[in-house]
C-alpha cells in the first residue's frame, strides 16, 4: 500500500516542436501565434490545481516533449509555480529535455535560474548526414557546443540520447557516434533502437531508407552495450546506461511502479493504484480539460513487464509479498528454458534479461506473461 509520504515524480509535457523529425510520432504542434505563452498559462493553472490535491512529496520533476527548451524564459516562473504548488523535496532531480542548437546558451541560462539540475540532450547521432536524414534541426557541432556550454555553467548531470539502427547505418557508422559520446563523457546515455512508427515520414518512405536488418541492428545494440561497459557505464535498463549513481531517478519510477503525476496533452499518470492520461488534444488542454481514467495500475503483469526492463530484473519474494501469492511454477519453468538459451538470468530470487534477451524483450515478456494467471 502506498502512503502519502512515498515520494512521487512530476512530469510536465511541452508539446511543441519547430520541425517534426521524420521518425517521430510524439504528440507535438508548431509553436506559432503566441501558443507558447497560452500553453504556459494553461500549464501553470493545471499545476496550481493539482498542487491542491496531490500532496505527496515530489523528488523528481521532468520537463519532456516535444521540445521543452522552447519555453526559454518561461521556464523560470513555471518551475517557481511547481515549487510553490507541490512539496518538492531538497535535492530533487529536475530534468529538462533539450535539443542542441544555436540558442543553447540562452536556454541554459534560464534553465539554471529555474533550478534545473539535469539535462537530457537529444544528440541522436555523431554524423551530420545521419542527423539530416532524421530531419533533426541541429548538427554534431551544436551538440558539442551545447554540452560544453552546459559544463561551463556547472551542469554536472547530463544525459545524451543516441539512436541505433538508423537508415544507411552499420557498426562502422555507429562507432563514430560512440567516439563522440566518449569525448563528451556524459553521466548518462539513452540508446534507442529506431522503430518505424505509423504516421511518420519514415513510415511512408521506409522502402527508400536502407534500414539495417534485424541481425545488423542487434549487432549495433550489442556494440553499444559492450562499448559503454568498457568505458565505465552501467547498463541499468534496456536502453539506458549511466556512470555510477547517475541513473535517471525519474524514469526509474516508471519501471519500479512508483507514483507519478503527468500534466499536459498525452501525459500519463499513475497514483492511488490508478492510471490516467490527458488526451492528445492541445485545444482541450488549453480549455482546462481533466485527465481520462485509463484503468487499474500496479498489476502483476505490469510488475513483470516493467521490472524486466531493468537489469536488476524482478524479485520472486517481492512479487509474493506484493500480490500475496507466489509466482506460478510454470513461469519459473519458462525462465529456466530462456536461461538455457542465454536470454534470461535466473537466480534463487531474481530474474532478469541478459543483453541478448533485452533485444527480444517484447516476445520474451509476452511469453512469460502467458504464465501468469
Ligand atoms: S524527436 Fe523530439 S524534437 Fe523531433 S519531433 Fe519528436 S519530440 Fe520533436
Amino acid at each position: 500500500m502506498k502512503s502519502l509520504t512515498d515520494k512521487a515524480g512530476l512530469y510536465l509535457h511541452i508539446p511543441f516542436c519547430v520541425k517534426k523529425c521524420k521518425y517521430c510520432d510524439f504528440y507535438s504542434a508548431f509553436p506559432g501565434g503566441g501558443l507558447l505563452d497560452r500553453y504556459t498559462e494553461a500549464l501553470t493553472e493545471s499545476i496550481k490545481k493539482w498542487g491542491g490535491r496531490f500532496r505527496r512529496p515530489i523528488n523528481t520533476v521532468y520537463l519532456g516533449g516535444g521540445t521543452p527548451s522552447l519555453l526559454k524564459e518561461r521556464l523560470v516562473p513555471l518551475l517557481s509555480e511547481v515549487y510553490k504548488a507541490f512539496n518538492v523535496t531538497d535535492g530533487a532531480e529536475i530534468t529538462l529535455e533539450l535539443n542542441p542548437g544555436a540558442d543553447a546558451e540562452n536556454v541554459l541560462k534560464y534553465a539554471k535560474s529555474a533550478g534545473i539540475n539535469r539535462l537530457s540532450v537529444g544528440m541522436q547521432s555523431g554524423i551530420d548526414s545521419q542527423l539530416e536524414i532524421l530531419g533533426r534541426t541541429h548538427t554534431c557541432a551544436d551538440t558539442v557546443n551545447t554540452v560544453k556550454l552546459a559544463r561551463n555553467m556547472g551542469f554536472d548531470n547530463i544525459s545524451l540520447d543516441i539512436m541505433i539502427g538508423l537508415p544507411f547505418s552499420d557498426v562502422e557508422t555507429l562507432n563514430k557516434s560512440l567516439s563522440l559520446l566518449k569525448e563528451l563523457s556524459p553521466e548518462h546515455i539513452s540508446a534507442y533502437l529506431l522503430k518505424i512508427e505509423e504516421n511518420t515520414v519514415f513510415y511512408r518512405e521506409k522502402e527508400k531508407l536502407s534500414l539495417p536488418d534485424d541481425d545488423n541492428s542487434a549487432e549495433q545494440y550489442l556494440t553499444v552495450c559492450g562499448f559503454l561497459k568498457e568505458n565505465g557505464y552501467i547498463h541499468y535498463e534496456i536502453s539506458n546506461f549511466c556512470k555510477k549513481g547517475f541513473e535517471s531517478r525519474h524514469n526509474i519510477k516508471y519501471w519500479k511502479g512508483q507514483e507519478y503525476l503527468g500534466i499536459g496533452p498525452s501525459a500519463h499518470s499513475y497514483f492511488d493504484g490508478r492510471r490516467c492520461y490527458y488526451p492528445r488534444d492541445l485545444k482541450a488542454f488549453l480549455k482546462g480539460n481533466e485527465p481520462v481514467y485509463e484503468g487499474e495500475g500496479g498489476t502483476k503483469d505490469e510488475y513483470i513487464m516493467l521490472g524486466l526492463r531493468l537489469s536488476e530484473g524482478i524479485s520472486l519474494s517481492e512479487f509474493e509479498e506484493k500480490f500475496r501469492r507466489p509466482i506460478p511454477e510454470k513461469f519459473i519453468e519458462k525462465c529456466r528454458l530462456f536461461n538455457n538459451v542465454g536470454y534470461v538470468n535466473s537466480g534463487a530470487d531474481r530474474i532478469s534479461l541478459t543483453e541478448r534477451g533485452m533485444l527480444l524483450s517484447n516476445s520474451i515478456i509476452t511469453e512469460l506473461l502467458e504464465c501468469i494467471e
